[in-house]
């Protein structure tokens, strides 16, 4: 799963939901999903060094309020790639979170995986996702 595919998935149900019940939940649509850190092994992805204090940050804002389920089980395809035969613990999940920017009116969802992907395999997510995280 990409994000791409996860962010259409998403906003494809938000346009739905506003459509089907209208009023209270046109509200809900107004917030566009912007997936991140579903990583994909036939896609680049940005590496490198998260500022200090980021994943600790990340870590409790994942920890904190309601946990979702997933739209499936993932594995880390580079770890399985690289041929590693047992997977870590945090190399597969079917987590995922959801964090809100109020201000510029965006969902974040991202897999309990981007812990496993900044540690082990130098994610750099995107910049104002960091932004948003710190300042939480
Ligand atoms: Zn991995």
């Amino acid at each position: 799963m990409i994000n791409k595919e996860v962010e259409d998935e998403h906003n494809k149900m938000k346009d739905e939901m506003a459509k089907d019940y209208g009023g209270h939940l046109i509200k809900e649509a107004e917030y566009r999903v912007k997936a991140i850190g579903y990583l994909c092994i036939r896609e680049k992805y940005d590496v490198g060094e998260v500022p200090e204090g980021f994943v600790e940050k990340l870590k409790q804002v994942y920890h904190s309020g309601v946990m979702m389920g997933s739209l499936g089980f993932h594995e880390c395809e580079f770890c399985l790639n690289q041929g590693v035969k047992e997977l870590s613990k945090d190399a597969l999940s079917s987590e995922e979170k959801t964090v809100r920017d109020e201000k510029n009116k965006i969902d974040y969802m991202f897999p309990k995986m981007i812990f496993h992907y900044i540690k082990i395999h130098q994610y750099y997510p995107p910049k104002e996702f960091i932004r948003l995280i710190m300042e939480l």
